[in-house]
């Protein structure tokens, strides 16, 4: 089969498609797969599955009794294309995608650049 080379550009000014082309079709750039148009930022905390991760989101949750905050973070996994070359620890920007897996409907679309 003959790959076609072709990035797809997803509408956001702010993401720059991947240099490396990958023939998954669950890749945003180079494969079939659409986003919902809302950009997510997190730090990933895991690259232990294949071709996935795992982003930390935490939040203030008020609590009236104690009149205090309490952090409470929820994990939610990614899927990570061949294309795209993350590290734990790292801001990942990600979008909601169709449900790829049984706990995956987001995908990894950039690595946020540190200053
Ligand atoms: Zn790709």
């Amino acid at each position: 089969m003959q790959q076609i080379e072709t990035k797809k550009n997803l509408g956001f000014s702010q993401i720059e498609p991947p240099e490396t082309p990958c023939s998954s079709s669950k890749c945003p750039f180079h494969g079939t797969l659409r986003v919902r148009k809302r950009l997510r930022r997190a730090t990933l905390v895991s690259t232990k599955m294949q071709h996935s991760g795992v982003v930390r989101l935490s939040r203030l949750v008020y609590v009236p009794k104690y009149k205090r905050f309490k952090r409470v973070t929820n994990k939610i996994s990614l899927h990570i294309p061949d294309c795209l070359v993350v590290q734990p620890g790292q801001t990942i920007v990600y979008a909601e995608c169709r449900p790829l897996a049984k706990t995956i409907a987001h995908v990894a679309l950039q690595v946020e650049v540190q200053r």
